[in-house]
């Protein structure tokens, strides 16, 4: 079973996706830390974000085990990760690796932008999370202060709002609801209801064969 999950900035996603797989013990790529990693690559080498040859090499070079989260998911980093994943090349070059995983015996849970519309546009369960900008905004903000960041909430709001544009906004697999996929708003859900409203998704195609 292959599960999709996609959706904007903070909506929780990765939550859900990391619940799901530990439910169902499936593996799970959060497909976000591959252009995180790129970045950071860029960024330790002293490059612009915007060098696209050495943007490719950095994704070409990734491996799947060695990503540093503690250092990937600091708040500048998302903002660089979508400046690398706007450019149509970094994304080609990560295609392979992220089919491959899906293609894992077990199945997998992967989240991202595109995964239910370029990568595994057959997953067999789709979900498209979100959830309003300013709750999006709220937990962003509650996330960096437990990893002892001082974030002010209207740069956080700001910030947010500009990748939603640009993440939506690209010519290359821009972030969108694929038009199979559930779509499951958690604004006003806290992390059990959402995890439940996901796991019916995946329940009622598992129990539709
Ligand atoms: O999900 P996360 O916030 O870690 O993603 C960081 C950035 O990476 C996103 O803003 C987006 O630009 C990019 N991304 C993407 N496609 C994916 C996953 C992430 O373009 N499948």
């Amino acid at each position: 079973m292959i599960i999709a999950i996609d959706g904007p900035a903070a909506s929780g996603k990765g939550t859900i996706a990391r619940r799901l797989a530990s439910f169902y013990n499936l593996p799970h790529l959060d497909t976000g830390l591959l252009y995180r990693a790129t970045a950071q690559g860029l960024l330790a080498a002293d490059l612009p974000l915007h060098d696209e040859e050495h943007a490719v090499a950095m994704a070409r070079g990734l491996a799947l085990t060695d990503f540093d989260e503690n250092l990937l998911r600091g708040a500048h980093m998302g903002e660089a990760a979508s400046i690398v994943a706007a450019i149509p090349s970094v994304r080609e070059a990560l295609v392979q690796v992220q089919r491959e995983f899906a293609q894992r015996k077990s199945g997998a849970v992967l989240d991202g932008r595109d995964i239910g519309t370029i990568i595994c546009p057959h997953a067999d369960v789709k979900i498209f999370v979100t959830a309003s900008r300013e709750v999006r905004a709220m937990r962003r903000v509650l996330e960096l202060q437990s990893r002892g960041e001082a974030p002010d909430p209207e740069t956080v709001l700001a910030d947010i709002a500009r990748r939603d544009a640009r993440d939506a906004g690209r010519t290359s697999a821009p972030l969108r609801q694929a038009d199979d996929a559930r779509m499951l708003d958690t604004s006003d859900l806290d992390i059990e209801a959402a995890f439940s409203a996901a796991r019916a998704f995946v329940e009622a195609v598992r129990h539709k064969v």
